[in-house]
């Protein structure tokens, strides 16, 4: 069988599904690659590194998708993918199942099965595949980047000759898999960090990484994680004030504030008021990683960089893997890469689509003119 990768098609987005690497490990499982030419431009892979690497190059994406049993790519496809998709054809893509309504409708009506790589269930059997949280890393790691890029001093302290400079204080709200890749950033540049969670069960790991997990004065327990599967619910009223009010004592203080707080299927949680950001000092950096789901920032603008009145900047771009698009393109099309693994039981290039098996099951939304999202529970153990 064929697998193929066209060009994103989204404005702005130079990640690519497969690179000349992963082709080769495609390879070995008994797949033929394609790439859509251009495709692995914007990442820094040529048509050229491609070819070297046995894929073929197909001139259009019309003619691509014709060609393949596979295709894989990164973003949502657009209703021109979809209707471009044949009976039997498999995509394996971000898919958005919850908010893509008409794109499962399509899907289903084509006779096309899709694994929407964001339904991975999260166990570990299945971190190879999960893009949720290779992405969620690299956007950890960028929203550090992009605040020292805004920011006019050094996150770490020193002692020169010109003078004494303190270290920046960084203070990172949530402490999943992004928040937890910004604070190892930020320490290991050189920043006092501080870190707040509703899962107190992180402390420990954000204590190891070098920052100070920040209690709060409340003297019910804190949410206990273990009884959403890990994910965060929404705080008690008491609980939330709480929260602010302890943000609104370190708020003066922060260089850098990098906020990722999210709650599985709602918007994200308001967590940094107006009053918080005026009373945050000139130059000070807030970097909102929220902003795709309404951001934890009441004055975060959606993909846009802002100066408050008071020289407070407040980044709420939605696009950090794509910013470094090389990087993101290796770790994602390692996640697909390990997903055909999974499909090819006897690495001899023919897929097998088991929806008995847990995470195949669970990433599948359309399967044989059916919508199977959203997944059956996973099985007890
Ligand atoms: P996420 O992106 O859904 O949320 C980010 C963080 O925001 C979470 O830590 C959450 O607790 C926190 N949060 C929510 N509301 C908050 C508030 N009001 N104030 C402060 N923080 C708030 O989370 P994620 O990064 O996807 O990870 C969520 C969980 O999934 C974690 O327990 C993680 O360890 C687990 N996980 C497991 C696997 C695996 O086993 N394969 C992979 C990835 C993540």
């Amino acid at each position: 069988m064929k697998i193929g990768t066209p060009k994103e098609v989204f404005e702005g987005e130079n990640r690519v599904a497969m690179t000349p690497d992963s082709a080769l490990q495609l390879q070995k499982l008994g797949y033929e690659c394609a790439i859509e030419s251009g495709a692995g431009a914007a990442a820094g892979f040529s048509d050229a590194a491609y070819e070297k690497a046995g894929v073929e190059i197909i001139k259009t994406a019309a003619q691509l998708w014709k060609a393949v049993d596979v295709v894989a790519k990164v973003r949502q496809p657009t209703d021109t993918e979809l209707k471009r998709m044949a009976e039997g054809q498999t995509l394996i893509s971000f898919f958005n199942p919850a908010g893509n309504s008409e794109g499962l409708e399509l899907a289903k009506s084509k006779g096309a099965h899709v694994i929407a790589m964001e339904m991975v269930p999260r166990i570990s059997r299945a971190q190879k595949m999960d893009a949720l949280s290779s992405m969620a890393n690299i956007a950890g790691y960028r929203a550090v980047i992009e605040a020292g890029n805004n920011f006019g001093r050094f996150f770490t302290g020193q002692v020169t000759a010109a003078g004494k400079v303190p270290p920046a204080k960084v203070l990172v709200v949530g402490a999943g898999v992004a928040g937890l890749a910004a604070i190892g950033t930020a320490t290991s540049l050189g920043a006092i960090t501080y870190a707040f969670d509703v899962r107190p069960e992180v402390a420990e790991q954000v204590e190891s990484m070098g920052a100070q997990f920040v209690f709060l004065d409340f003297e019910e327990q804190q949410q206990d994680g273990a009884a959403t599967g890990g994910y965060a619910s929404v705080s008690s009223p008491e609980f939330a004030a709480a929260q602010l009010a302890k943000f609104r004592e370190l708020a003066p203080e922060m260089d850098i504030v990098i906020t990722t707080a999210l709650i599985p299927n709602r918007e994200a949680p308001e967590l940094w008021t107006k009053d918080m950001v005026e009373s945050m000092k000139p130059g000070s950096v807030i970097v909102d990683l929220a902003a795709e789901k309404g951001g934890n920032c009441k004055l975060t603008v959606k993909d846009e960089k802002i100066v408050t009145d008071n020289g407070v900047t407040i980044i709420g771009y939605t696009d950090f893997p794509s910013r470094m698009a090389a990087q993101a393109s290796t770790l994602y099309s390692t996640n697909i890469r390990h997903m055909m693994t999974d499909l090819t039981p006897e690495k001899d290039g023919k897929l097998v689509h088991n929806m008995e098996d847990d995470v195949i099951r669970g990433a599948t939304v359309t399967f044989e003119k059916e919508i199977t999202w959203p997944p059956p529970p996973p099985k007890v153990a």
